[in-house]
């Protein structure tokens, strides 16, 4: 079971248990989801990740002039070579793979791929074990 904040179109915030991700998505898509205090079908979860930053004047973590950053830069940069050259990519397909691999649905692999934060709050919140793969300014020159 996964609770959920959930928060409707007149910004009404609940609690709701649903069996799983999967439960959640097919019960608001077919509109069955609604609102305790109003009653509107229109809910969505409620963003609860406070270290992303989510407008332009949201506060990011960051470092400067620390005499060891370019070998740690370094060291990002050979574990992020290693993720890339040996896992699998899968693509937007990540959150899906990784639960798979969790629930022991297919064979344990390394998988690399890109998730929406939806997707990244839902698999933390099942327990499914991943990391972020550090993404590095100077490979975009
Ligand atoms: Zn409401």
């Amino acid at each position: 079971m996964i609770q959920y904040t959930l928060e409707c179109a007149n910004a009404h915030r609940f609690d709701a248990w649903f069996k799983n991700a999967a439960a959640f998505d097919a019960q608001q898509a077919r509109g069955v989801v609604s609102c305790a205090t109003c009653g509107s079908a229109q809910v969505s979860k409620a963003l609860m990740a406070p270290a992303v930053a989510r407008s332009g004047s949201e506060k990011m973590s960051l470092s400067a002039g620390h005499p060891d950053a370019a070998k740690l830069r370094e060291m990002l940069r050979a574990y992020r070579q290693k993720v890339t050259s040996e896992a699998d990519y899968v693509g937007d397909k990540f959150a899906e793979e990784a639960r798979k691999i969790h629930f022991e649905e297919v064979e344990a692999r390394g998988i690399y791929g890109e998730a929406t934060r939806d997707e990244v709050i839902a698999l933390a919140e099942e327990g499914v074990e991943f990391a972020p793969l550090p993404d590095l300014p100077e490979e975009h020159n």
